[in-house]
């Protein structure tokens, strides 16, 4: 399957089996819990912590519809190079989403040192207004705390080669469900980063937000241009471990604000040049 198929709720039956107890809503890592529905839902997220004010108050939010013909090409930018080697990795569960985390690592997105990626369902970012079924967001931080997201949409269709991966651990931690302590790593071993290493040659970038509680700004997004596939079954077994409410873990549209967003392209036709 592949082409304008776009973004389709994933359902019980198509790989994801009932939902945890309640009495897991217990096992939270933090004292504030945000969800993305009801009391807790993000329009609330403002209010839960006075530590999430920016998600109400903020003006440069995440995520956002790219409209490719606003996008401004910049000749300035450069090629979104990302120097992953192959690293050792755990996968979390954090309540919210799937996480792997990255311990030792020296890659790179220049300065910016990948920390972890997760995944969401659906897609929080559209494009022309189209969501897709999954958002990969490879986070980066530097030393002095500037965050940048290099960020890949999916759309249902061939298996995508990085997740058979962490297939087995995902697996594990669905098996784990409610008796699983959330939080708990567990390990993957090294996890090869070449598949997401490429792509780079084309992509668009903003100035945003984490799409998150505490919903920090300045954070710099990057989105590869290329929608990626991956399998139905793959989607399913990075949502299951989560407990049913935030197997849809996506974030409404933010409004742009005046924002700009910037394009590269490594072979730029002919277009608005800033
Ligand atoms: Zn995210």
């Amino acid at each position: 399957m592949s082409g304008g198929e776009g973004y389709q709720e994933l359902t019980e039956d198509e790989g994801i089996d009932g939902d945890c107890p309640e009495k897991c809503f217990l096992c939270c890592l933090d004292s504030v819990r945000f969800g993305y529905s009801g009391s807790t839902g993000p329009n609330y997220w403002g209010s839960l912590s006075p530590n999430f004010t920016l998600c109400s108050k903020g003006i440069n939010q995440s995520p956002i519809d790219i409209v490719k013909d606003e996008a401004i090409y910049n000749p300035q930018l450069e090629p979104l190079e990302r120097d992953y080697t192959a690293t050792n990795a755990t996968t979390v569960d954090n309540v919210f989403n799937i996480v792997l985390r990255y311990n030792d690592t020296a890659e790179t997105v220049k300065k910016y040192k990948l920390k972890q990626l997760h995944w969401h369902s659906p897609s929080e970012h559209t494009i022309n207004g189209e969501r897709f079924a999954m958002e990969l967001h490879m986070v980066h931080f530097t030393e002095d705390g500037n965050i940048t997201v290099v960020a890949i949409l999916y759309r249902y269709g061939k298996p995508d080669p990085f997740l058979f991966q962490i297939k087995e651990q995902l697996a594990e931690l669905h098996a784990k469900g409610c008796k699983a302590e959330k939080g708990d790593a567990l390990p993957v071993g090294v996890v090869d980063m070449t598949e997401l290493k490429q792509g780079g040659d084309r992509y668009y970038r903003y100035v945003g937000s984490l799409s998150a509680p505490p919903c920090t700004e300045n954070v710099i997004w990057n989105f590869l241009a290329e929608v990626r596939e991956m399998s139905k079954e793959q989607a399913a077994d990075l949502m299951a471990p989560l407990e049913g409410s935030y197997r849809h873990n996506s974030r409404p549209l933010q409004p742009l604000n005046g924002r700009m967003v910037q394009l590269y392209d490594k072979s730029p036709k002919i277009r608005k040049v800033m």
